[in-house]
């Protein structure tokens, strides 16, 4: 394990972060209620957070409805405008957003600059929302009648995000609804909103007129505002699954339109024509990268025939060499947990399967980093011989555990991955074709990787996954993103030449 410098960085009184409405920071309510936002590499308090209480909330939707006729009435091609400035922005701030994101998440910086760059690239997406507008014409759909469909923007739209991706995942979300014509109030992460509120910041800085993006900062009580305002016409959430299906029910009782992103537990198979270095090092990164704090990190390898022994001993002598530390130290590649109160959670895990008869192959439980004693840090852990009905098979840890269970067949490690409750992102590392396509035909999942750990949807297409991982209809940006943010509107028109129409009582039927 690696010994980084000690973190010399002066400690400073907490920053005091608020919301953004309006087209500018505003500070919380006095006396109003805060969370406490850490330093997870140095365990110390960075800032504290407002919470918006009902009135603050209500008064950014306000703002965002007072907004949404003028921006919902500018030309797509004024609102990509706007997108192409948004993406020179980000390039142009691309570090000082990721620093931002390990400063209050803890990944690493090259991990949190690539976070920014899938967001980006969704950005970029939305500059081509002229195109993507382009609705459907029908010439004659009956003698001298036309018929064409279009996409209207829906409103004010809430967008809810997790805490493991504060740039990518509200950027999922903002540019597609957005460049739409809707406006949007989000409620990102109480847990790092320092990226959220500078990206509001960049957006009017792009020319985005006031009021059409919010950001409201807050817990529960500010959530459950944006499910029942009816000023509220779509939600999009992304987090857990309890909560996810709690959002999905609210708001869909309050008559909106409502995606819901929940956890998950991303399987790999690995078949024993697998090469065992090749896919050691794809787990590397896949359940280890930003701590396992990843909704696609890979948690469970599931060894088909005699390949797990193989690819324990690659994965052994590989985990002995991570380098461990603070995200902004150079040459990192794991950084701590996002808060000590997660550590403990994902600890507690660790103990649950040693005492459910795991075979506890790494145990990084008491990892220490040198100069960060304070920090939420927590080594890699591996298990071997986990079976299904234990807990640490069953839910999502969303830490740096690898669970191995051994199985026979293709056939059995494809009922294994159906059966569970999630079904996010999966992947099989095989050089057989036919049981690639077996795979990817028969796997009960959302997002299918073939020797590829981390099957991430590129922006142009669609992100999300099935079972208890995603609660509603559609998926995120990508076409998806167009159709949730939008409604169809179908005109169908005719243009009399001369006299006046009869009266018709039969069921109108085009001639
Ligand atoms: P979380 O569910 O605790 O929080 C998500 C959001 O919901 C936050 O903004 C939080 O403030 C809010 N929230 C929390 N409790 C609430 C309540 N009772 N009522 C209303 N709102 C509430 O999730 P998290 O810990 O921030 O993020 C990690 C989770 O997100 C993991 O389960 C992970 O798998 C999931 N995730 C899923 C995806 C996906 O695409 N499916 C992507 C990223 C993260």
């Amino acid at each position: 394990m690696s010994t980084p410098a000690v973190d010399t960085r002066p400690t400073l009184a907490p920053l005091a972060l608020g919301h953004y409405v309006n087209g500018k920071r505003v500070a919380g309510a006095s006396g109003g209620r805060h969370g406490n936002v850490y330093d997870p590499a140095l365990g110390a308090l960075r800032a504290h957070v407002a919470f918006a209480d009902r009135n603050e909330t209500a008064a950014a939707i306000a703002a965002a409805r007072a907004a949404a006729p003028a921006w919902a009435a500018t030309p797509p091609l004024q609102r990509a405008r706007v997108m192409f400035r948004f993406k020179a922005l980000i390039e142009a701030h691309r570090d000082e957003l990721a620093r931002l994101i390990t400063l209050e998440h803890g990944k690493v910086l090259s991990d949190a600059i690539g976070e920014v760059t899938r967001g980006l690239e969704v950005v970029e997406f939305a500059c081509g929302i002229p195109q993507l507008l382009k609705g459907e014409f029908s010439e004659d759909v009956g003698a001298g009648i036309d018929s064409w469909s279009i996409r209207q923007p829906l409103g004010v739209c809430a967008g809810i995000t997790p805490f493991n991706f504060p740039a990518m995942v509200p950027l999922w979300m903002i540019p597609v609804a957005l460049a739409c014509g809707n406006t949007f109030v989000l409620k990102p992460s109480e847990k790092d909103p320092s990226c959220p509120l500078r990206l509001a910041e960049l957006l009017t800085e792009a020319g985005l007129p006031a009021g059409v993006f919010n950001v409201i900062n807050g817990d529960r009580e500010a959530v459950d505002v944006l499910l029942t305002h009816p000023d509220i016409a779509a939600v999009s959430f992304v987090g857990s699954t309890p909560i996810a299906e709690h959002i999905h029910r609210t708001a869909a009782q309050h008559g909106k339109r409502v995606q819901a992103l929940g956890g998950a537990k991303n399987h790999m198979v690995v078949m024993p024509d697998a090469d065992p270095e090749r896919v050691a090092n794809a787990l590397l990164g896949a359940a280890y990268g930003s701590a396992g704090e990843r909704c696609m990190a890979i948690s469970v390898a599931v060894t088909a025939g005699n390949s797990a022994d193989p690819l324990i001993e690659a994965l052994r002598a590989k985990l002995a060499t991570l380098r461990i530390g603070s995200g902004l130290e150079p040459d990192v590649e794991m950084g701590p947990l996002v808060t000590g109160e997660h550590r403990d959670k994902v600890r507690g895990y660790i103990d649950a399967g040693v005492a459910e008869g795991a075979k506890l192959v790494i145990d990084g439980r008491n990892h220490q980093v040198p100069g960060h004693e304070r920090g939420f840090f927590i080594g890699p852990v591996l298990f071997d011989h986990v079976e299904r009905n234990m807990r640490i098979y069953r839910e999502e840890i969303f830490g740096p555990v690898l669970a191995i269970v051994r199985t026979g067949t293709l056939a059995e490690a494809l009922e294994l991955v159906n059966a569970h409750e999630f079904g996010n992102g999966t992947s099989i590392f095989t050089n057989d074709g036919r049981a690639a396509r077996v795979f990817a035909h028969g796997v009960a999942a959302g997002m299918v990787g073939v020797n590829i750990p981390i099957p991430v949807p590129m922006a142009f297409h669609s992100f999300g996954g099935w079972k208890r991982s995603l609660f509603g209809d559609m998926h995120v940006h990508g076409p998806e993103g167009v159709r949730f943010y939008t409604r169809l509107k179908t005109v169908t028109s005719r243009w009399p030449t001369s006299g006046a129409d009869t009266a018709e009582f039969v069921m109108p039927t085009m001639k």
